[in-house]
């Protein structure tokens, strides 16, 4: 039997990515290795509940969507999370991975559209980047970076380019919720004509920071 640590399983609307305004049953497993100075859910570092696997799909068939995100914390950090992954696949569901970028995704379901963040200077946590994971990155993939100030923004746009991201999978830039302006972000990228999304994270505009929301 497969067991994960849990810090909650619950229905909001997805707040970010190409899928944002769905009904979405969220599985926030819980620790982190990383430390982003910006981090929104640090009640998720430590504690949780341990679920077998089999628990973890009942309680998200309760909520009857077809929406799912496994999320964290970082959720690869927990080796049964590619189990989890594999089962909710088979279950039906479209599954996507909010992952830290920190960790190797190789061995992820190929089913699974992976949100993978590339971290900025800004984050604290920029030399924790895995970049060989961009190798496995397909079109249904989406990579994010959190831009918290223009050197973000500036060192972003150098990656992008580098590693030619939009040729690879869609590029979301989110600006930092307390300190950088999206509409200023959002003039940088029309400037620069910058082949990326802009996403603001719905859920704050409509809870705050609620956890569980
Ligand atoms: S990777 Fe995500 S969960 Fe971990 S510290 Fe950074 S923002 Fe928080």
């Amino acid at each position: 039997m497969s067991r994960l640590r849990i810090t909650e399983i619950f229905l909001s609307l997805q707040g970010e990515t190409r899928t944002v305004g769905l009904p979405t049953v969220f599985i926030r497993l819980t620790g982190c290795p990383l430390r982003c100075h910006y981090c929104d859910t640090a009640y998720a570092f430590q504690g949780g509940t341990w679920f077998e696997i089999e628990e973890i799909l009942k309680q998200t068939a309760s909520y009857g969507v077809k929406y799912v995100t496994v999320t964290g914390g970082e959720p690869l950090a927990q080796k049964s999370c590619l189990a989890l992954l594999n089962q909710l696949c088979d279950g039906g569901y479209e599954v996507s991975l909010e992952t830290s970028g920190a960790l190797d995704i190789s061995s992820v379901d190929p089913r699974v559209i992976k949100v993978v963040d590339i971290k900025t200077p800004a984050s604290g946590e920029v030399d924790k980047n895995l970049l060989e994971n961009i190798s496995h990155l397909s079109p249904q993939d989406q990579v994010k970076f959190v831009i918290c100030n223009r050197a973000d923004y500036e060192w972003s746009r150098d990656v992008l380019q580098k590693y030619r991201l939009p040729q690879v999978c869609d590029v979301l830039f989110s600006p930092s919720f307390t300190e950088q302006l999206p509409g200023q972000l959002a003039d940088w990228i029309l400037e620069d004509r910058l082949p990326v999304r802009l996403q603001i994270q719905l859920h704050k505009f409509l809870w705050g920071n609620a956890p569980g929301r």
